[in-house]
């Protein structure tokens, strides 16, 4: 008999370590092949996605305490059918000059799907030609090998990206949403920016004026952006 999970696992789950355990010895009753380590990895996260695509026609990679996915791994009725978990490799941001964007995190804490990359440099692009001048500062992504990148809980699959408030300076430095320097403007623009590309997810941010973003504790001084996996 399993226990009962207290929080949510997966994709942007609480992932407390025993609900992760329990949650990965249900999948791997359902067929998958993960190391029940309490360890909530890009792994654990696709075999969520893979058992649900067996029931759910949109996959978020998340059980939920007392949701669907929940009841159905407990159930045991449902196997996996496509056991094959391929990670999708990690490529780094281009750590160049010129393109809207400047780095404000380790060049091995940038790496990202092929599509967030890409996704990364569109809207920088798309934001230099608003505000000319202006740069995007772009901070951690994933490592490249998807492992924990502390104090972070997400930040592995290569689909999260923080990224800095922008300063009515146009300074690359640090800012918080309490600082003189800071740019609601600016900022806003950029949100909007991140809103409007075919890959966009969610926004974490604390400056409730900018609609559409979520409030996230310790998200005063960078925006958390996610995109579709
Ligand atoms: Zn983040």
């Amino acid at each position: 008999m399993s226990a009962p999970i207290i929080a949510s696992v997966g994709e942007n789950g609480t992932n407390i370590k025993a609900d992760v355990i329990v949650v990965q010895t249900l999948l791997n009753s359902a067929g998958a092949k993960l190391k029940a380590d309490g360890d909530c990895g890009s792994k654990t996260i696709q075999a969520i996605q893979l058992f649900q695509k067996v029931f759910m026609a949109m996959p978020d990679g998340r059980v939920d305490v007392n949701g669907s996915t929940w009841t159905k791994l407990l159930e045991g009725k449902l196997k996996i059918k496509n056991l094959v978990i391929t990670p999708k490799p990690l490529i780094l941001l281009p750590q160049v000059c010129g393109l809207g964007y400047y780095t404000y995190s380790p060049t091995k804490n940038q790496y990202g799907t092929k599509d967030t990359i890409n996704a990364i440099q569109q809207v920088c692009l798309q934001f230099k030609i608003k505000w000319p001048g202006v740069e995007v500062g772009i901070g951690d992504i994933s490592f490249q090998s998807g492992a924990l990148m502390p104090p972070h809980k997400s930040h592995r699959a290569g689909i999260h990206v923080d990224v800095r408030p922008l300063r009515t300076d146009k300074k690359n430095k640090p800012i918080t949403i309490t600082d003189t320097a800071y740019s609601r403007a600016m900022t806003k623009a950029l949100v909007e920016c991140f809103q409007s590309h075919a890959n966009y997810k969610s926004v974490l941010f604390n400056d409730k004026e900018i609609k559409g973003t979520k409030f996230y504790s310790g998200h005063h001084n960078h925006l958390h952006v996610s995109f579709k996996a």
